[in-house]
């Protein structure tokens, strides 16, 4: 397989260029050169693997022999040795329709370790087979910075620096952040909001010379392989969705997706164009609603930010709206440039009424409120015993107001309720902490404060990264 940018002035690469590539070096985002479509036939061979096995499965059609099968096959189940639950991501069926796929079974309680164990063990094997240093940078509204800080720390040959929005994650998403000891991390708390923090990260990354001399590593979901690994849990939760509903075998299913930076819900869009039978996807936000907006009116355009019960969400630029954009235009690299450029300069998008139909027959999206969250959380909390943390109170709200009722839906479960406490407290539920949680409010904190400009960022930036290198 190899990836190419959507954007179309990368000569295509290889898988492991592409891991390390991050954004590519044209401004685009890398898309794989062509999907591979999974027959039914071998979709029910799928069937009775496990997580790890149909990791293994899908990743074999993304890599063309890079990495040797038993090695990949290693570092699949190293990486998800560390969840807490057999199936890695278990199906929990909620009401008759609504499933929930609990995707908060790993280290940090959040989705985001599904990807970010799997990337930790490749940028470790990357470091040793080709000796090259390795300088993660990433920004987070959140979960991305916990996740990616606990799958490489400590790990040799591997420094990692997380911008964090000050003020703006929850107190349990800094304390899994700032908590942490290593020597190899560094944490810049950031004035400002996520956008801020992203923009910065992709200036640096846009810079192509500062990217190659400092070795630059991206774990945001502009990076390609972690899109690859979200789209193992969609094929997953069919299979279990199906297999307590046999007569649902073939019939596409919804999928309803918390979204921020659209990321998880393109990992739904990849799986659905590789065969796997898909209805709609269900666009999640909350009131920083960008994307709702453009499913609903063809209009991609930021407006204020807004700070809610859902942080991890709280995004308005959202990074693989490109890739999506570049399928929605049949791939049409030129024409995807040309609309980016445009909203670089004008400060949006509009697309044409037949395109704006094809995304409504692909997604819906709604737009949940802070009440609206709330009252989710508490209803389900009284009437099922299952408490659902606001990010995943989005998604099961948002399906419930887009779909028809009696037709069945997963709904992503994206965080485990612990971590956003804040919320959860204002509901009135008292939660009982997992240890792992708890444990973190007497530990140290480190990490270290800066203005939101660039020039102070590569002023923390440039002495941590030459520490590595002197060594
Ligand atoms: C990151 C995150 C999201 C949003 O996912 P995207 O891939 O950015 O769309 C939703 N919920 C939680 C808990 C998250 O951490």
């Amino acid at each position: 397989m190899q990836y190419q940018s959507t954007r179309g002035q990368v000569s295509e690469v290889g898988f492991i260029d592409a891991f390390l590539m991050g954004l590519a070096t044209d401004g685009g985002l890398l898309v794989p050169s062509t999907i591979p479509v999974i027959s039914s036939d071998k979709l029910e061979e799928w069937r009775t693997l496990s997580f790890q096995d149909l990791m293994l499965e899908i990743f074999s059609y993304y890599l063309n022999e890079e990495i040797p099968n038993d090695e990949l096959k290693e570092m699949i189940y190293a990486s998800y040795s560390t969840f807490r639950h057999e199936d890695v991501t278990p199906v929990h069926q909620l009401t008759d329709d609504i499933y929930l796929l609990e995707l908060f079974h790993g280290p940090t309680f959040a989705f985001k370790d599904i990807a970010l164990q799997l990337m930790g063990q490749l940028y470790s094997y990357v470091a040793k087979k080709y000796k090259r240093p390795i300088n993660i940078l990433g920004a987070t509204s959140g979960d991305t910075g916990a996740s990616a800080i606990q799958g490489v720390r400590g790990k040799e040959g591997i420094n990692i620096c997380i911008l964090h929005p000050n003020g703006k994650v929850s107190k349990v998403q800094e304390l899994q952040m700032t908590t942490v000891q290593d020597e190899n991390v560094l944490n810049l708390s950031v004035e400002g909001n996520f956008d801020d923090c992203q923009r910065m990260i992709k200036e640096l990354f846009a810079d192509v010379n500062f990217k190659n001399e400092h070795h630059l590593c991206a774990i945001n979901s502009i990076n390609i392989v972690r899109i690859l690994a979200q789209t193992v849990y969609y094929f997953y939760a069919y299979f279990r969705v199906t297999d307590q509903r046999p007569e649902l075998k073939g019939v596409p299913l919804h999928f309803s997706v918390p979204t921020g930076n659209f990321g998880d819900i393109f990992a739904g869009y990849l799986a659905s164009r590789m065969g796997l039978p898909v209805g709609k996807l269900v666009l999640a936000t909350n009131e920083n609603n960008i994307l709702e907006r453009f499913v609903k009116e063809g209009i991609y355009k930021p407006d204020g930010f807004h700070t809610t019960y859902s942080p991890s969400m709280d995004i308005q630029v959202a990074s693989n709206f490109e890739r999506y954009l570049y399928y929605v235009l049949d791939e049409d690299a030129e024409q995807t440039e040309s609309y980016m450029k445009s909203f670089q300069e004008s400060g949006e998008i509009r697309i044409p009424q037949e395109l704006l139909s094809k995304v409504q027959s692909e997604f819906a999206a709604y737009g949940v409120i802070g009440a609206e969250c709330l009252a989710t959380i508490q209803k389900y909390n009284d009437e099922k015993a299952y408490l659902l943390d606001p990010h995943s109170a989005c998604g099961v709200a948002a399906a419930e107001r887009t779909l028809p009722a009696g037709e069945v839906v997963v709904s992503l479960a994206t965080a485990h309720p612990a971590k956003f406490n804040e919320s959860i407290e204002l509901c009135e539920i008292k939660q009982e902490f997992p240890p792992q949680i708890s444990a973190l409010y007497d530990m140290p904190v480190r990490k270290t404060e800066v203005e939101g400009t660039l020039d102070q960022v590569v002023a923390e930036l440039i002495p941590f990264y030459h520490r590595l290198q002197v060594k």
